[in-house]
């Protein structure tokens, strides 16, 4: 009987601990899951943009966004939303996901669980007293992830989010070699990488304007990260 409960226990554990956003580590410390895509059943494509919100480049993502009639995701930092509030309400209000890209755009490899830890929490408190709405998503900066930033979501109960496509507009990328990566090999659950900072360059719009309708046209929906994980 004891076996039996035991198997049971462990069978209960390892189901639940698929479906939830963090792992339990022998340590008796919780941290938070890292997602780079996820696969589901559904045709699903997510689209995110970092570093807003931005007066300029923001109001045209979400033009295109309009146009297709698909929803995103926007990783917003802090420091930004203090200068554009309404334009973080503006992404709300389309009925986009907001994520957390941190208060500032610091590099996390060397700070300490507490510097983490208020970065991710001022700016969740930034945002919900803009918006009322609660994040559930992180995105570090750069993507660097460390021990520290793993605890600190755990706690947090925050999922960790990367990427497995990034556009590399951030880089100056020609749109044409953006829309040819972008669109080689698709599968459901992609989750890509692009900039509505200030420093954005213009082909991040021209991309997406081919790549939305192209792969619409192939049967895939974009969604947010929160319909995706819910799927
Ligand atoms: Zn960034």
């Amino acid at each position: 009987m004891r076996f039996k409960f035991l198997i049971t226990s462990i069978c209960f554990f390892l189901l639940s601990s698929c479906h939830s956003s963090s792992t339990l580590m022998a340590s008796g410390t919780i941290e938070a899951k890292v997602y780079r895509n996820y696969k589901t059943l559904e045709p699903y494509q997510c689209l995110t943009f970092d570093d807003g919100p931005d007066k300029v480049q923001t109001p045209k993502v979400l033009e295109l966004l309009e146009k297709y009639r698909v929803k995103a995701t926007f990783f917003v930092l802090g420091e930004e939303i203090e200068y554009q509030k309404d334009i973080l309400k503006m992404i709300v209000d389309a009925g986009h996901d907001i994520g957390n890209h941190f208060y500032t755009h610091i590099n996390i490899k060397k700070a300490t669980e507490k510097e983490i830890k208020n970065a991710i929490e001022s700016n969740n408190a930034l945002i919900e007293k803009v918006t009322g709405y609660q994040p559930q998503f992180v995105r570090p900066p750069y993507g660097i992830v460390t021990d520290a930033l793993k605890k600190v979501c755990g706690e947090l109960n925050m999922k960790i989010i990367l990427w497995n496509k990034d556009s590399k507009d951030w880089d100056k990328t020609p749109d044409s070699e953006i829309i040819k990566y972008v669109l080689n090999k698709p599968s459901n659950g992609d989750i890509l990488l692009f900039h509505d900072g200030s420093k954005t360059y213009t082909n991040t719009l021209s991309a997406l304007d081919v790549i939305i309708p192209t792969l619409q046209k192939k049967g895939f929906e974009y969604v947010t990260l929160s319909k995706l994980f819910a799927a």
